[in-house]
């Protein structure tokens, strides 16, 4: 029998949002199996970067303990929101002119590194998930250096 119109629209509707909603997944998967450790500026630097504690915000929130995923990072609301905006583009006008709006993702990355100076200035060292690490490659390397 053949397939109405309004039932292959549907399909190619869900296969688009499959589509679109794999790579987002795949990266929010990783980053709730993995934690810290897989920061790049964190391990060979040894200073948290403005995202570090998402994860660890996510993993509180699944126990629903939400002043702890606040405490982990402030902004850790603002992902599905993103996330919403960047599956709706395709089918939303406003969703996409947001997403294709440079000023938008300005002020997302402003906002950002605002929380980041303000949880480095109150946070780093010692409070996680802003404090050092200790293992940091760099930080290893200058320490072997200056005491020989
Ligand atoms: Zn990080």
């Amino acid at each position: 029998m053949a397939k109405q119109k309004g039932e292959v629209t549907i399909q190619i509707v869900t296969s688009q949002i499959v589509r679109d909603a794999i790579l987002p997944i795949s990266i929010l998967s990783l980053a709730l199996l993995t934690d810290g450790p897989w920061c790049p500026l964190r391990h060979f630097v040894g200073i948290p970067c403005p995202t570090c504690g998402m994860t660890r915000a996510y993993r509180a929130l699944f126990r629903r303990d939400v002043s702890e995923a606040f405490s982990m990072h402030p902004l850790f609301w603002l992902v599905p929101i993103l996330l919403s905006i960047f599956l709706l583009r395709r089918y939303n006008h406003a969703a996409k002119k947001i997403i294709e709006n440079g000023f938008f993702w300005g002020g997302i990355i402003t906002i950002f590194v605002i929380v980041w100076c303000l949880r480095m200035a109150f946070l780093f060292p010692n409070k996680a998930p802003m404090d050092f690490n200790n293992n940091a490659v760099v930080y290893k390397l200058l320490n072997n250096a200056s005491s020989k």
